[in-house]
């Protein structure tokens, strides 16, 4: 077996560094890097990510090879801090953990205090003098491995860990209360019983042997790559199983030998807010686990100044090294061992997207960063968070006034959320499923509840600080999050909550607040964001909101970056107000049957649809005009000269229609019809999924009456408006178009409509008539479209739908095992297929500006709004993407960061900025097309 495989970390040097995540693992690689950088990391080494898939092609078993490379490491480290595995005088203790790539916390297995059996327990007595301490170790060590490698856990859900069952026999027994009152003597007897119900459950004994225990945590670890809940993780986190995880052995540091001793895990700024002071937690005489698996609520790190002055001032000069070093906000372990700090891990700290947006900002304030940098640490989809409702505030004050306040616990994930309880993770998942909203509410979570949690709108939790689980995973997810409410009494076994007297059921509704971390009795409705206060309600003054300001910083950076316009699909005034507040450029769909359902429209739509004669259509249609050129008028004015794309009308008649007996029966008698007329006509239009008869551009050509009122709808509003004063730019569009005589049919109608209101109104404007391109054909033969043309907008749902022929409307039912199969790696309807849909837009694009160079080129499909696709239409040059109005800030961004984050584009295809050849050039495309008799 060739090749390197384990790397050495510590005594002032170190093999890897903080480049190598991909072979060491994060952990592994921070390590290094901290020991290279000469911070007090405890030594020890990484067996690298390539043995773990070494191990899974040689069934599940260490090779030969790796074992002979650990046990000279292993040597190394005995020789570097003078003691010995097993030795019965002077044992190395030494920690297993895990460290995949991506930081995965808690999805895997750690062991600690690996090293420990009968007789080197005595050695670390009389090593220490400490004997409660050596067997509190030692009952950890047996626990952990119990679980770990030998598969002691509780069977089912609502079952407590048998461990902990034992435990709590004893302080029963004992008459004790807290694990810190049970005795040596004590802790002797758990290990031995827990190493009996070990053999009892099991059928394993527990090793004495350390180098078997090395060999079984080793293999345990990697073997927990592939248990349940990491592999959810990875599915949810778009982590690729094939990655595999590195393990760090290394020599233990203890935090519970003493009050000079403890653990603590911190962040180098706030993760909740982002505010720039150092925050955190720590336990003093404690284990790490102890802090992060909230089964102790510790203290704020600024306490640590008076407990150990020394280590706080050591600690906080690390923090500063390590955010110059590193140029982000860091996440830390560390552990004092009788006085002496050691940093056990650093990584990239998780944040929400409040902390995420500050730092960003506030690290270019500081010179630390770029703006560029700050940029491409913002996931767009992590502006969701601002743009989140928060508690109606009189709602929730006459709520306190009113009693309902239960507790108050740590304000762990901002925002507001209202639900039912449900109190383990599998009813959280399925009440989800159910439609309803529930808040898991746990003593406190540990990493099994990762579905529960993403199913949640929101988790309370008994235990825990802000650095537990339960906090750092729901930030992570942006779930709103209240934590460590010690005030909780939690059944599981008869599911309810008793706190203040009350008792709480299964089913109950609770609001939490994970801003102020309050619990409040009932439902209580939710308010818009500050974001939302400011942009839309204007109820809030910017200089009130310092979120706001943050979040405008990053939209004005992300605005001077990307190159992609971007439009709002809005068919509403008010819609169009909305994204313009968000900074919407201009509307790239209007979907202009939404504004039949409006008031007093449905009535002349539906005579229309029931006429029997051009005549009969065209009265229908008189009603109409005036209603659509209101409706247009408006949101001419709310754009102000801004670009508004307006789509003629779309989807299949009956959706105007009523389809129950009773409501046709009641639109026969107000329309003076027979039922009989009424249904038949329902029927004769009715379409079956997917929806591709009667329906887009096909209305228009058949009943061509149509598209000329909507048409003259348009442009009388747009004269209308710019007799006010204010500039109009529209953009008629075709839908559904595969053939250019299609669209060459429909565009003569809109231009004679222009062209007569024009006359009539006494008024110049300019317009473009353009197509979707949406269906197949219509990508493929996009060249001879541009020939009539001024602008395409690939409408993605319905291209998707076509090109993937699967049905818009009922994929659900197969999709989402799809996507959990792997054939599709996201829902092609919510991010864009590149390497289908995409391709035929790619086809588009280079034809359409084939034929006319200066083709103006947009999305309207939902994928406008979703990142990755906004990334890809970048990437193939559209000029804009459009999107609903609350997902424009996230368009901006992903602009921007596309720019940023990927190579100039070539110039030939997509900077191609023609003066105006476009009508020359379209000419002898049509010469060209008639010489070869396609048309
Ligand atoms: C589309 O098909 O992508 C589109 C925007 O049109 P609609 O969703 O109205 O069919
Ligand atoms: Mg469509």
């Amino acid at each position: 077996m060739a090749g390197k495989y384990i790397y050495f970390f510590g005594a002032g040097s170190a093999e890897g560094n903080k480049e190598m995540k991909n072979l060491l693992g994060g952990k592994g690689a921070n390590l290094a890097e901290m020991a290279g950088i000469g911070l007090p990391v405890p030594p020890g080494f990484t067996v690298s990510t390539e043995v773990c898939d070494l191990f899974y092609k040689n069934k599940q078993r260490i090779p030969e090879g790796v074992k002979l490379e650990v046990e000279k490491n292993l040597k190394k480290l005995e020789k570097a801090v003078g003691q010995e595995l097993g030795n019965t005088k002077n044992p190395l203790l030494v920690s297993i953990r895990s460290g995949a790539r991506a930081s995965m916390p808690g999805m895997m297995d750690t062991i600690l205090n690996l090293g420990l059996n009968d007789r080197t327990v005595e050695a670390l007595i009389a090593k220490t003098g400490n004997a409660r301490f050596a067997y509190d170790s030692y009952r950890r060590f047996v626990q952990m491995y119990g679980d770990v490698v030998l598969g002691l856990k509780p069977a089912n859900k609502d079952d407590i860990d048998p461990f902990e069952v034992i435990i709590e026999r004893k302080k029963h027994d004992r008459a004790i209360h807290s694990d810190t009152d049970l005795t040596a003597a004590d802790l002797k007897d758990l290990v031995s019983k827990f190493k009996a119900a070990i053999k009892e459950k099991t059928g394993h004994d527990f090793p004495e042997n350390p180098m078997t225990q090395m060999w079984g945590a080793i293999g345990a670890v990697f073997s927990s790559w592939m248990n349940d809940r990491a592999i959810a993780y990875r599915k949810m986190y778009d982590i690729p199983e094939s990655w595999g995880t590195a393990v760090n052995v290394q020599l233990m540091v203890f935090g519970n030998m003493g009050d000079d001793s403890g653990t603590g895990v911190a962040f180098t700024r706030d993760a909740a807010t982002g505010a720039n002071v150092f925050y955190g937690e720590y336990l003093m005489n404690a284990q790490g686990e102890d802090v992060v698996a909230g089964t102790r609520t510790p203290l704020p790190i600024a306490e640590l100044a008076k407990d150990d002055p020394k280590a706080y001032a050591q600690l906080d000069k690390i923090r500063h090294i390590l955010e110059k070093h590193y140029t982000d906000m860091m996440d830390i372990e560390f552990t004092i061992q009788q006085g002496k700090l050691y940093m056990l891990q650093c990584r990239v700290g998780k944040r929400t997207a409040f902390a995420a947006i500050k730092i960003a900002v506030d690290m270019v304030e500081e010179k630390l960063i770029s703006e560029k940098e700050a940029l491409t640490r913002i996931e767009p989809d992590q502006l969701n968070q601002l743009l989140r409702p928060i508690f109606d505030v009189k709602e929730k004050e006459s709520a306190v006034k009113n009693g309902r306040l239960l507790a108050k616990g740590l304000n762990a994930g901002p925002g507001a959320a209202s639900g039912r309880l449900v109190f383990n993770s599998i009813d959280a998942a399925d009440w989800a499923k159910r439609g309803e909203k529930v808040i898991l509410t746990r003593i406190e979570t540990s990493p099994e509840d990762i579905k529960g949690m993403d199913a949640a709108e929101g988790i309370l939790t008994a235990r825990g600080g802000m650095t537990s689980h339960a906090a750092l995973v729901a930030r992570q997810m942006g779930r709103v999050c209240v934590a460590g409410c010690s005030e909780l009494g939690i059944d599981y076994a008869r599911h309810t909550m008793t706190v203040k007297g009350r008792i709480l059921k299964e089913g109950d509704w609770i609001s939490i607040d994970g801003t102020t971390g309050q619990v409040l009795e009932g439902k209580i409705n939710t308010k818009p964001s500050e974001v939302l206060q400011v942009l839309l309600e204007k109820t809030l003054d910017p200089k009130d909101a310092p979120v706001y300001r943050t979040f405008a910083k990053v939209m004005k950076w992300a605005d001077a970056y990307r190159t992609l316009k971007i439009r709002t699909n809005a068919d509403q005034p008010n819609q169009a107000r909305n994204a313009v507040a968000f900074g919407a450029e201009g509307i790239g769909l209007c979907r202009t049957e939404h504004m039949f359902f409006g008031e007093g429209k449905i009535g002349p739509m539906r005579e229309m649809i029931l006429a029997d004669t051009v005549e009969d259509r065209k009265a229908a249609l008189a009603k109409l005009l005036p209603l659509q050129r209101k409706d247009f008028a408006g949101i001419f004015e709310v754009m102000n000269g801004r670009p508004v794309t307006i789509r003629t009308i779309d989807p299949p008649l009956h959706e105007f229609l009523p389809h129950a007996e009773k409501d046709q029966r009641a639109l026969a008698a107000d329309m003076g019809l027979t039922y009989e007329k009424v249904r038949d006509r329902v029927e004769s239009l009715h379409e079956f999924n997917p929806m591709l008869g009667f329906r887009g551009c096909r209305l228009g050509i058949i009943y061509p009456e149509i598209t000329e009122m909507q048409a003259r709808a348009i442009f009388e509003a747009a004269a209308d408006t710019k007799k006010k004063g204010i500039d109009v730019e529209p953009e008629v569009m075709i839908p559904l178009v595969g053939n250019v005589k299609e669209l060459a049919h429909q565009e003569k109608i809109v231009r004679r409509a222009a062209e007569a209101v024009m006359k009539e109104k006494g008024v110049k404007f300019k317009y473009l008539v353009g197509t979707m391109i949406e269906i197949p054909r219509g990508a493929l033969t996009a060249d001879e479209i541009a020939s009539v043309a001024e602008f395409f907008s690939f409408g993605t749902n319905d291209l998707t739908q076509t090109t993937l022929g699967v049905s818009r409307d009922d994929a659900g039912r197969f999709l989402t095992p799809y996507v959990e199969m792997g054939i599709y790696a996201k829902d092609p309807f919510e991010v864009l297929d590149r390497d289908g849909v995409g391709r035929l837009m790619r086809m588009a694009v280079d034809k359409g500006r084939a034929t006319r160079p200066g083709i103006k080129l947009g999305i309207c499909g939902e994928h406008g709004g979703e990142p990755s696709s906004v990334e890809f239409c970048h990437l193939i040059g559209l000029n804009y993407v459009s999107c609903s109005p609350f997902r424009v800030p996230i368009a901006r961004l992903a602009a921007a960061r596309a720019v940023l984050l990927n190579a100039p584009l070539t110039p030939a295809k997509t900077a191609a900025k023609p003066k105006a050849p476009a009508e020359a050039k379209t000419k002898k495309v049509a010469r060209q097309r008639q010489g070869n008799g396609r048309t």
